[in-house]
């Protein structure tokens, strides 16, 4: 037997040094037969065309040859129009995307994420601010949550037995393009973490159509190129969570609503979970590989609406009794209604107590009002007019836009209803004829956007190159 491992161990080295390449060996061989990965299988021996089969495997298909008592030439005339496989007709055992990569070896790992990686609140939030319009409460929040759960993180990476630090996950309340999503894509690409986006509202308990609740770590790993390490730190956005809400006067299996709460808790919390890799079911012919969650950090999101009338409710309730009674329609038009936002609501709305108590974090995002669009239009690093004057500039023609114009198109976004998410649809509309319309005419050297355009009762303001103002009918 031992004779068997060392035989073992010397074939792989000779492969990793016939291998030479350094690409190749980051990621683990997978069983041709049984589909896991060397991690779990232990060393493999490895056939003609990059076939690999873990020892395991061999041995029982040894053995059932064997138990036949047979030789192959017995086993042959049994199975006459069996002949031995032709290996190298198989194609490629494992995709490129199902491959998993290795674990790294400890010194390399804390090299790979340290403190360093991750910048102090404040220098978070300022970052933010770059992108993300107005929302400085949740900037802050985010921010502070981000810091702590790093330093969770690397915390108990390092050192055991000390004060464990709780986990510090999310839960975002705010309406439809108020920049949620973009909140925790922004936070993602400056702490550069894999982040995995999924909708509630596709998900289901396992055994029903739609995915798994354990497809989000799935495409989190994808996120990651298949790194488990570094799937390991990143961060999931679910999105749409208020859809999970237990559904109320039902007499059936609520098998999207509450059974994905509770499926759920076991992911928030940290636990390990085989996730079927480049795909998003498991199956037989798909790798498998183990992540641990209890280091992502889960963000959920979701609009909540008549929430306000939930938490309106409390608050009448509260004071309508007793010396502070007052008038019934206080709270109607209070803006910050969400703000006041506290667990019990957020259980009378249909989540479970077991779910809210994962998500440590409640914040909320404000709806947007006019100002706040306009500064969306023009302030953040990638605008949207400074993505247009960019590509009017290529032409060599200045795009400017009169406040005003900015203005109509900020309330044309607000009658939407559907926040920021408007407003490059809105502006694709006006610019489709400027782009359609400038490069015919190599004269052109600015375009002045102004209110009348938008308005629909004029044009806007060409200016030929180094002439006077000219008004496009
Ligand atoms: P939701 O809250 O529904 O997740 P999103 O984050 O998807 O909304 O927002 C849609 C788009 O609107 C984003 O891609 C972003 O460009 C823009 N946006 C929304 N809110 C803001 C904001 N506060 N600052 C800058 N851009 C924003």
């Amino acid at each position: 037997m031992s004779e068997d491992k060392d035989l073992q161990e010397k074939e792989m080295q000779g492969r990793e040094a016939s291998d030479g390449n350094t690409k190749e060996d980051e990621y683990e061989k997978v069983c041709f037969l049984c589909r896991r990965p060397e991690s779990k299988t232990g060393p493999m021996i490895t056939l003609p065309q990059n076939i690999h089969i873990c020892t395991e495997c061999m041995q029982k298909s040894f053995d059932t040859m064997n138990n036949g008592n047979m030789n192959y030439g017995d086993l042959m005339s049994h199975m006459p129009n069996i002949s031995m496989m032709d290996l190298s007709s198989i194609p490629n055992q494992v995709s490129e995307k199902q491959r998993v990569k290795k674990k790294k070896k400890t010194e390399e790992k804390k090299q790979e994420f340290t403190m360093k990686d991750v910048p102090p609140p404040h220098k978070i939030k300022a970052k933010l601010d770059e992108y993300v319009i107005g929302q400085e409460h949740a900037k802050k929040v985010v921010s502070v949550g981000v810091y702590n759960h790093y330093k969770r993180v690397l915390s108990s990476e390092q050192k055991s037995g000390e004060v464990e630090i709780a986990k510090s996950n999310m839960l975002m309340i705010g309406p439809t393009g108020s920049g949620k999503t973009y909140l925790v894509q922004t936070l993602a690409k400056l702490l550069d973490v894999p982040l995995a986006i999924t909708d509630a509202t596709s998900l289901t308990e396992a055994g029903y159509i739609g995915d798994d609740i354990e497809s989000v770590v799935s495409k989190l790993l994808a996120a990651a190129d298949n790194d488990v390490e570094r799937a390991e730190h990143g961060i999931i956005f679910i999105d749409e969570i208020d859809k999970i809400a237990k559904k109320k006067n039902t007499n059936q299996r609520d098998v999207s609503g509450e059974a994905v709460q509770q499926g759920m808790l076991k992911l928030l919390e940290g636990s390990d979970v085989e996730v079927p890799v480049g795909a998003n079911s498991k199956n037989a012919m798909v790798p498998l590989a183990t992540v641990n969650t209890s280091n992502i950090l889960f963000i959920c999101g979701g609009a909540f609406p008549d929430l306000t009338e939930i938490i309106k409710e409390r608050l009448n309730k509260k004071s309508s009794i007793g010396f502070q009674a007052d008038l019934k329609d206080k709270y109607d038009n209070d803006k910050n209604l969400l703000d006041k936002v506290t667990v019990e609501d957020l259980r009378a709305f249909g989540m479970v107590p077991e779910f809210l108590g994962r998500l440590p974090i409640i914040f909320t995002l404000q709806g947007l009002d006019e100002d706040m669009l306009v500064k969306i239009l023009k302030e953040p690093r990638n605008a949207i007019l400074k993505q247009y004057e960019k590509l009017l500039e290529m032409d060599e023609v200045k795009l400017e836009f009169e406040e005003n114009a900015l203005r109509a198109i900020a309330k044309k976004a607000l009658e939407k209803d559907t926040g920021a998410r408007a407003l490059r649809a809105i502006l694709e509309e006006y610019m489709l004829d400027i782009m359609y319309e400038i490069p015919k005419d190599d004269s052109i050297g600015e375009v002045i956007i102004t209110e009348e355009y938008i308005e629909h009762i004029g044009g806007p303001k060409i200016l030929l190159r180094g002439q006077e103002p000219l008004l496009l009918q």
